[in-house]
């Protein structure tokens, strides 16, 4: 899940040996069933199909899923899935939907939570279901790379705007994309967002060093239009405001003393 731009903050809270095992093992359980869901994303299925399976999953393995009735500094009411479940123009935090049903041609993202043991792990895919455009193709290829030219940029002793900065100048090398701005990555652990905010973009902040024990949430959104987006009805739900496809894709990576570790991997 994207953090919101309005969020409170708490300070940068560091992550024991014990805490990061327990994320290793919530974000591999989470990758799992990011996997598993995602072979379901066809034509025909309901998002809150896809919400259902998602959470049985996530109990069935003794976990418990930390999206659901989370509520974000905010918000008006607590979010009441397992899983955002965003398509096409809906860029983060679709709710799912008996009467929302995929479709071929459809770009679905897949945004979840996983906590083990009161540790939490964030993740997102976008998948294409069926034929896409290769307009449509190469967002998504973009946005994927974003995130690993992200995850690289990562440097203990460095700091969080090296990973804001790799992001954005690698994607504007790959053409006119917008790059979500209102929205960005997070710390994440305890909670499902925690301080430091990590922008998709240069905002002109340098942000907290990067150091061990730190988690971080690493999530570039990027459309084919505009960096606008608004926030539907809803109140969860974000989709661009020129009504343009948007992509994402996020890991949690932990940073050790021998550098950056990807854990939902
Ligand atoms: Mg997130």
């Amino acid at each position: 899940m994207s953090n919101n731009k309005k969020n409170s903050q708490q300070g940068v809270r560091l992550k024991s040996e014990e805490d990061i095992k327990k994320l290793r093992v919530a974000g591999s359980r989470l990758a799992i069933i990011m996997k598993e869901v995602s072979d379901h994303v066809k034509p025909g299925i309901s998002t809150a199909e896809l919400d259902k399976i998602f959470y049985e999953l996530i109990i069935k393995g003794g976990d418990t899923p930390a999206l659901l009735n989370y509520q974000p500094y905010g918000a008006d009411y607590p979010y009441p899935a397992t899983v955002c479940i965003s398509i096409n123009d809906e860029v983060v935090h679709g709710i799912p939907d008996d009467n929302r049903i995929i479709k071929e041609g459809d770009i679905v993202k897949l945004d979840s939570c996983l906590s083990h043991e009161g540790m939490i792990a964030d993740h997102a895919v976008t998948l294409a279901v069926g034929e896409i455009t290769e307009q449509e193709k190469k967002l998504i290829e973009v946005t994927k790379e974003a995130r690993s030219v992200g995850i690289r940029a990562v440097k203990v002793g460095g700091y969080v705007s090296d990973i804001s900065k790799a992001i954005e100048e690698y994607i504007m090398s790959q053409g006119d994309y917008g790059i979500v701005r209102i929205l960005s990555g997070h710390g994440v652990g305890y909670a499902v967002h925690e301080e430091p905010f990590v922008p998709n973009y240069d905002d002109g902040m340098k942000g907290p060093k990067l150091v061990p024990g730190m988690v971080l949430a690493i999530e570039p959104m990027v459309n084919l239009g505009s960096d606008d987006c608004e926030l539907c009805a809803d109140g969860y739900t974000f989709v661009t405001e020129d009504g343009q496809k948007s992509a994402h894709f996020e890991h949690t990576v932990v940073i050790t003393e021998k550098g950056v570790e990807i854990i939902t991997a």
